[in-house]
């Protein structure tokens, strides 16, 4: 376990656990240098507890590295709340998360994420005020689909010449909370559209509305387009799927989308740039973190305008090194992060 969290460089490791709810929860905080760590709450079945303990970690620490480079005065954490085969009462099983975050004073705060709901954080909400993305704060996702929109604009200008979206051909895999904002917006800018999703439903729909072409799921990566924006599952870039792509650049909201930081070079070696997703998904993250100190909306969209404006540095930054993207920006993560 130590030497997890060494590898990690993660700060600490809480469990906690609840026999009368079922609660079983992990929360790892990366980073709390910049300000108290913030990071949502998965609630999901595990093959076993160290797996769980992993992905609190891998994601704790993608989060620091997110609100660094978004400028926020926080660093990163992860909830994970293994999901028990049957819940008899889940809003009891979310207020005895909120008491185990109350215990922590304050160096952790929770947000929405896979498997939990606005509702699930106004359970915690009775318990503890070191949770966002509550009913009454909204749901981050239509903030994160407008940065990603600020993010393709800003991936076009470097890769292309010019920030106009009309007419480019956009490849938007996964059209769910996040994707299926992203395709209006690109819609509306005069964008042409090819899309997937597992869920055929959600593909009819962006065909109906925004005049989008169906791809099949398994043909999107390789279909030709000048940006392709990976909006539904991480880990879709790898070494195999690189070769397969034919765009000029990738920008999209999923998180993790790179295997490992080498597929990031092979990116780079094909000509094909990438846009660092931690940098591109912040949008929702910024909202989250400013609602929660119950900052104004335009305080926030002008916090979100940042967005383009910290790509294109980290892009120019990496064509004067001639590496990767994804690498000059761990790297000015590192040195908020660590002073390395
Ligand atoms: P979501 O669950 O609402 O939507 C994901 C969609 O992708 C679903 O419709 C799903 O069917 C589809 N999908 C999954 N795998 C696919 C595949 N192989 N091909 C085609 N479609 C596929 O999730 P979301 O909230 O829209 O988030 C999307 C991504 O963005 C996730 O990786 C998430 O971690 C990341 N992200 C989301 C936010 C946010 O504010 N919601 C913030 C930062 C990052």
């Amino acid at each position: 376990m130590f030497a997890i969290m060494e590898a990690a460089r993660l700060e600490a490791l809480h469990l906690a656990q609840d026999p009368v709810t079922g609660l079983k929860a992990i929360i790892a905080i990366h980073s709390t240098k910049l300000g108290p760590a913030l990071g949502g709450c998965r609630y999901l079945a595990y093959p076993d507890d160290i797996s769980a303990m992993r992905d609190a970690v891998r994601l704790a620490h993608g989060m620091s590295y997110k609100a660094a480079l978004a400028g926020l005065d926080h660093g990163g954490g992860k909830a994970v709340i293994i999901r028990p085969p049957h819940v008899d009462n889940r809003a009891a099983l979310f207020e005895a998360f909120g008491r185990v975050i109350e215990s922590l004073k304050g160096r952790y705060i929770t947000a929405v994420d896979s498997g939990t709901s606005s509702a699930d954080m106004d359970c915690i909400a009775q318990q503890t005020r070191h949770v966002t993305s509550t009913t009454s704060a909204g749901d981050p996702s239509p903030h994160t689909a407008m940065g990603v929109f600020a993010g393709i604009r800003a991936t076009a200008l470097a890769r292309l010449g010019s920030d106009d979206l009309e007419g480019l051909r956009i490849a938007v895999q996964g059209l769910g909370n996040v994707g299926y904002g992203l395709a209006e917006q690109l819609h509306a800018a005069g964008a042409e559209l090819l899309v997937s999703d597992l869920d055929g439903g959600r593909v009819r729909l962006a065909v109906e509305e925004l005049g989008a072409q169906p791809i099949a799921p398994e043909a999107l990566l390789s279909t030709p387009c000048d940006i392709l924006a990976p909006c539904g599952l991480g880990g879709v870039l790898n070494s195999h799927t690189v070769r397969q792509l034919h765009c000029a650049a990738v920008a999209g909201a999923a998180n993790n989308q790179l295997a490992s930081v080498e597929v990031a070079d092979e990116l780079e070696a094909r000509g094909i740039l990438y846009a660092p997703d931690y940098v591109v998904n912040s949008g929702g993250l910024i909202y989250v973190a400013l609602r929660h100190r119950d900052e104004s909306l335009v305080a926030i969209t002008s916090r979100m305008s940042q967005i383009g404006l910290r790509l294109t540095e980290i892009f120019a930054h990496a064509q004067a090194d001639k590496r990767s993207p994804a690498r000059v920006a761990d790297d000015l993560a590192e040195r908020l992060l660590y002073g390395n």
